[in-house]
């Protein structure tokens, strides 16, 4: 029996929406399952998890670090946002913005994976240490991380910082995490621009 994909996508995002896998979804006011090109998908970028302004309006990075990613993707790489899919690693809201624990990350990882399974892209992009360790299994931070490339499952990953973590840090000096972020972005444009033409 074959599964249509459009099918697939639908029951998935009811699974989600309906959810009561972990704690967060006590007091999340929606749940925040991504949004982007579900087919010919070439990147993925992944994010930590949902906050205030995303939990209120269920899209993802809509709030002051989803403008300073639209800018980096957009000023640093020309690369529109609008081409990329774009979720979590959690689908809702920790409260007070915490880091999600571990037994959420794993509660959440099926519809993660699932979601990856489904677009299967080219390259994949790891914001932060959330979705970097969860992807690779490992306790090393993302500033050893940043702009190597990896693998998980045969797609390419590459880690950058979050720019959330940008937000605290503003310093566009060499060296900087701002400064080094340009450079990631730049690099995955290099790396977007190599993939060949669907
Ligand atoms: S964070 Fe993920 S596992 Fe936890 S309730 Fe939300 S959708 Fe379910």
């Amino acid at each position: 029996m074959t599964i249509d994909i459009n099918t697939a996508w639908d029951e998935l995002k009811r699974r989600v929406s309906e959810c009561q896998k972990c704690r967060l979804c006590e007091k999340r006011r929606n749940t925040v399952f991504g949004e982007g090109p579900e087919t010919d998908c070439r990147v993925v970028v992944i994010g930590e998890a949902p906050g205030a302004d995303e939990d209120i309006i269920g899209r993802p990075f809509v709030g002051k670090a989803g403008q300073l990613l639209n800018s980096i993707l957009e000023q640093g790489g020309n690369i529109p946002r609008s081409s990329l899919y774009i979720t979590n690693t959690v689908k809702c809201r920790p409260p007070e913005n915490r880091n999600p624990t571990k037994d959420e990350v794993q509660a959440c990882s099926e519809f993660l994976e699932a979601q990856l399974l489904l677009l299967h892209p080219d390259i994949v992009v790891t914001l932060g240490n959330v979705p970097t360790q969860a992807l690779l299994g490992t306790k090393q931070g993302i500033s050893n991380l940043r702009g190597q490339w990896l693998e998980w499952r045969g797609i390419r990953l590459l880690p950058m910082y979050h720019p959330s973590y940008l937000l605290r840090n503003d310093s566009r000096a060499q060296g900087s995490p701002k400064y080094q972020t340009w450079q990631d972005v730049k690099a995955l444009k290099a790396e977007i621009d190599k993939l060949p033409k669907l």
